[in-house]
């Protein structure tokens, strides 16, 4: 759980000034570095930072292997650094981006430098815990995060909050419920919080029998009703891990305890959390669900950007409507919340467990509901092994990681 001493407060209220001043100053423009640019989050980042280019100065961008996208978003933003993870794609970056002034490099190491050059920004949005490295370093070095990587905070959430505190620095949340969070929580004293709820669109399987979900293909877990993104999370949130993962970074985030964070199924995505407070007033963050929005607020914060997107108009929307999570057909719900009581290292296997399992269902090698139960089997392999004590530092926070995924994998080869 974080909460703020005074002297924090005031290190914060100090920050605010000083990005207020950046903001405001049209002679400085506001160093921006994506981690992950050429995925769904990394270009809603930067066809934001296109439409007000005299406002920000790319500093790096990163990718795994796109070199084409990577070198196209290069170019478009002028970027001071372009880096791509696979070593082998270097000289073709470096051709693609030949006669331009952009720093093309290459490798693991090479992210984890560029995450490291002084930005006001940088947006980390590197899927899955090979985040981790990256936003770590950029955080260690006094740059503010926009955090789109939950998996920094489920895997190592209290290594993060720790290491921004050490360094006066902020992490702003790009999750969507986060970032409604974020701002219904503006202003409050933590006694005052009874309850944060993050809503939930439910997925393309909220209707859907027990049955026909242990039959769904990779298209159908494909099939967002609501929101546009990239095929990890998309297939977390038709399994509900998505929520539970968010669980547990808002636990990091915020001045809660597990008992305090709830869910509930909101299939038109516009509410994105409700906070309740102890007068029984609730405060919510509406919008259209698009991604641009929240991003914006960690690019401007604690002022606001314009967005080009869509403007709500209740009256045509009609009605918002609310369920119960259903655990039994969503079973990754109620192995999170456990999780999260669990803390330690809990989370970390119950993460490294999930990614090797969508892995494996998007190979082919394991069935939809077959995600939950290798999840669950891995949780309990790995406690009876010791696996799920606390970790205090990166390195034991990714040792543990990838035992995890060492456990996840023999279990998958054994039912194939
Ligand atoms: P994505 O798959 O669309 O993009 C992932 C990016 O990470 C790509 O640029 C890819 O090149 C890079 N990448 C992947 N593996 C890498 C590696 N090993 N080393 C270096 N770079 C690597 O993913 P996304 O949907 O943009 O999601 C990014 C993060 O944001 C995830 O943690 C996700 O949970 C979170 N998030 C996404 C959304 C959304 O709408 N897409 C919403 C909320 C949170
Ligand atoms: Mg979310």
């Amino acid at each position: 759980m974080s909460t703020f001493t005074a002297r924090e407060t005031d290190k914060i209220k100090k920050e605010i000034n000083h990005a207020v001043n950046l903001n405001r100053t049209a002679t400085s423009p506001y160093r921006v570095s994506v981690l992950g640019a050429t995925g769904s989050i990394g270009t809603s980042t930067l066809d934001l930072i296109g439409r007000d280019p005299t406002s920000f100065e790319v500093v790096a961008l990163t990718a795994n292997t796109n070199v084409e996208a990577l070198a196209q978003l290069a170019k478009r933003h002028k970027a001071q650094h372009a880096v791509i993870a696979d070593n082998s794609k270097y000289q073709d970056l470096k051709n693609a981006l030949s006669g331009t002034s952009t720093k093309v490099s290459s490798g693991a190491k090479a992210v984890i430098d560029a995450a490291c050059i002084p930005a006001h920004c940088v947006i980390a949005a590197i899927v899955g815990a090979a985040g981790l490295k990256s936003a770590f370093a950029s955080l260690s070095q006094g740059n503010r995060l926009g955090l789109a990587n939950k998996e920094c905070l489920v895997c190592a959430g209290d290594v993060f909050i720790k290491q921004a505190k050490s360094k006066g620095t902020q992490i702003l949340p790009v999750d969507s419920e986060h970032s409604a969070a974020f701002q219904a929580l503006s202003g409050a004293h933590p006694e005052t919080i009874e309850k944060i709820t993050l809503t939930a669109s439910g997925g393309p399987f909220r209707n859907w029998s027990q049955e026909k979900i242990s039959k769904a293909t990779l298209s159908q877990a494909l099939n967002h009703p609501n929101w546009s993104m990239g095929p990890k999370v998309t297939i977390d949130s038709a399994s509900m891990m998505n929520k539970g993962l968010e669980l547990i970074e808002a636990y990091h985030l915020f001045p809660v305890t597990a008992d305090q964070l709830d869910t509930v199924i909101h299939p038109q995505s516009i509410i994105h959390c409700l906070v309740s407070y102890t007068d029984g007033s609730v405060l919510a963050q509406l919008s259209d669900p698009d991604m641009r929005t929240p991003i914006a607020l960690a690019l401007s914060w604690p002022s606001r950007m314009k967005t080009p997107t869509k403007r709500l108009d209740l009256a045509s929307i009609g009605e918002l409507t609310f369920e119960r999570p259903d655990e039994t057909r969503f079973p990754a719900l109620t192995i999170a919340r456990e999780v999260l009581r669990n803390g330690g290292s809990a989370p970390n296997v119950m993460n490294a467990a999930n990614e090797v399992a969508v892995c494996a269902f998007i190979d082919g090698q394991i069935g939809f509901c077959q995600i939950s139960s290798t999840v669950q089997t891995v949780l309990d392999i790995a406690h009876a092994k010791g696996l799920l004590r606390n970790s205090s530092t990166l390195e034991d926070v990714l040792e543990i990681d990838t035992q995890a995924r060492a456990i996840a994998k023999t279990y998958i080869r054994s039912l194939c």
